[in-house]
């Protein structure tokens, strides 16, 4: 399946290493529980090296001043050489994470080409202000890069989310420190060395792969970095702004959710039986938006219960290299547990399952988990306020509009929020009470590198995706005053 040779060590200042205590861990396909291959075990002094060459990159004409038309076509060079590699990216992805083939090959890989060619569009447009101040003064702006930013990634989407970061970093000029997640490193890793090939100096992206509370802890408490790019959990989140407070690092989180997903009566009911699906079953339900409170109001509450329910039961597990396989396998066997002990809490207090809950293998292996929905689910209940990050819907009943703005809004969470109706005003009424980063209208999962995605409230701050929100994250502002009369 795998039939190029994997990268499997540290790439730092574009060159392999090992760790420096030689230190390795497996990385596991979750479908047939094998060791893919050892990965080194980056350490403080793996990252200590790779801050140098970042900080080197930083400091070099290469790349300190290359020419933006230059730093724009290296991106772009980078995207045909992703694109070029799709099939390869996609095989090692699907064998790390466990996510069907068909996710990973017609959506992810098409997504992260995109990404990149739309941040080359913005390495050449970063520019300042000329500002009309008091005073025989001339006073200018100018967007600098940050400096060194460390990006660090979850396992769910490992090279979408390691392009959302790295590319629009490296179109602002800055030196990236790649961590990917520990169950998922290699896509990132052969990232690097794309990068390399393509022509990015050395020292610009460097790939240190390794667990978090070490390699990740490392490069957040190191102050050669100056900027922090989070996306996992909202637990680590935490821990991360605290650690990161030590030195006052730009820090930017993307973390869990909760996501609404509002079935008005007056939706079409098919549609919203679809969006619903794949807001919960799409990439296993392990998706950081994933719309996992599904709130339906009464009068289609049973109908739209039955027919969700009859398609989860048709939204089968299999191969994940099969490419009619929509529902691969859960990420680690640590993962699976962890949602069959919400699986079990749901029963325990009281909902009702009406699919799926059941663990389960393809030929006898691996990590898999039926397609699972609890309908008369209520709001103060585990499975309806902690995030599962699994294919596990919970169907809340709502009695009118307020009711469900109410429910939607009763969680600590703010990432994402899906609404199904026919009733345009209704619709927009909703978006605007909704405490969300993103909500959708009668569709759900909706991506593009151009639109801004990230959290309100405990979902974290800071903006993935869009050129505003890439200068926000990736650049400082400098104000420069002349004076005028001298
Ligand atoms: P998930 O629940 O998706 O596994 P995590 O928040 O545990 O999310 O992990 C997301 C990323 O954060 C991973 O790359 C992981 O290695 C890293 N990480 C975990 N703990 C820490 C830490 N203490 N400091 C920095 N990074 C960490």
């Amino acid at each position: 399946m795998l039939q190029h040779p994997i990268r499997n060590r540290i790439w730092i200042g574009n060159e392999w290493s090992d760790a420096a205590d030689g230190g390795t861990f497996a990385t596991v396909n979750p479908a047939t529980g094998e060791t893919i291959t050892e990965v080194s075990s980056a350490q403080a002094a793996d990252i200590e090296r790779a801050v140098a060459a970042a900080r080197s990159a930083m400091t070099n004409d290469a790349w300190r001043n290359m020419n933006p038309h230059k730093r724009s076509r290296l991106l772009w060079k980078l995207a045909d050489a992703i694109e070029a590699a799709a099939d390869e990216l996609a095989a090692l992805e699907t064998a790390d994470n466990g996510k069907p083939y068909f996710e990973s090959r017609k959506v992810d890989l098409p997504s992260v080409v995109e990404n990149f060619r739309y941040f080359a569009g913005l390495a050449d447009r970063i520019q300042g202000a000329t500002i009309p101040v008091a005073g025989p003064f001339l006073n200018y702006t100018l967007r600098e890069p940050v400096g060194v930013v460390g990006c660090i990634t979850p396992w769910n989407f490992p090279l979408s989310l390691a392009a959302w970061k790295v590319a629009p970093a490296l179109a602002c000029g800055n030196a990236v420190i790649l961590k990917p997640a520990e169950q998922t490193p290699l896509t990132a890793l052969r990232l690097g060395e794309l990068a390399a090939e393509v022509g990015f100096p050395a020292g610009v992206l460097n790939v240190v792969p390794g667990f978090g509370e070490t390699a990740g802890a490392a490069l957040v408490r190191h102050p050669g970095v100056d900027a922090i790019a989070f996306t996992g959990s909202t637990e680590v989140g935490r821990i991360v702004m605290r650690e990161a407070a030590e030195t006052l690092k730009k820090v930017s989180l993307e973390l869990g959710g909760k996501s609404p997903n509002i079935v008005l009566a007056d939706a079409d009911v098919k549609a919203a039986v679809r969006g619903a699906a794949t807001g919960i079953f799409y990439g296993k339900g392990e998706v950081c938006a994933a719309g996992s409170r599904v709130l339906v109001e009464r009068p289609i509450y049973e109908e739209f219960v039955e027919a969700f329910a009859d398609r989860a039961a048709r939204t089968t597990v299999g191969d994940p290299m099969d490419e009619s396989t929509r529902l691969g396998a859960i990420v680690t066997e640590e993962q699976l547990e962890r949602v069959m002990g919400y699986v079990e809490a749901g029963k325990a207090e009281g909902a009702r399952l009406v699919a799926g809950g059941e663990r389960t293998t393809v030929n006898g292996k691996g990590n898999f988990l039926t397609a699972t929905v609890f309908a008369d689910v209520e709001s103060k209940m585990k499975i309806a306020q902690e995030e599962i990050f699994g294919p596990v819907a919970a169907v809340l009943p709502v009695d009118d509009l307020e009711h469900a703005i109410a429910t939607a809004n009763d969680t600590v969470f703010g990432l994402a929020a899906g609404v199904w109706t026919r009733d345009i005003g209704k619709a927009h009424r909703v978006a605007r009470e909704l405490q969300a980063g993103t909500v959708w209208i009668n569709t759900y999962n909706q991506y593009d590198s151009a639109s801004p995605f990230g959290g309100y409230r405990q979902s974290g701050f800071g903006r993935d995706l869009g050129y505003e929100a890439a200068l926000e994250k990736y650049t400082q502002v400098k104000s420069v005053w002349v004076a005028m009369d001298r």
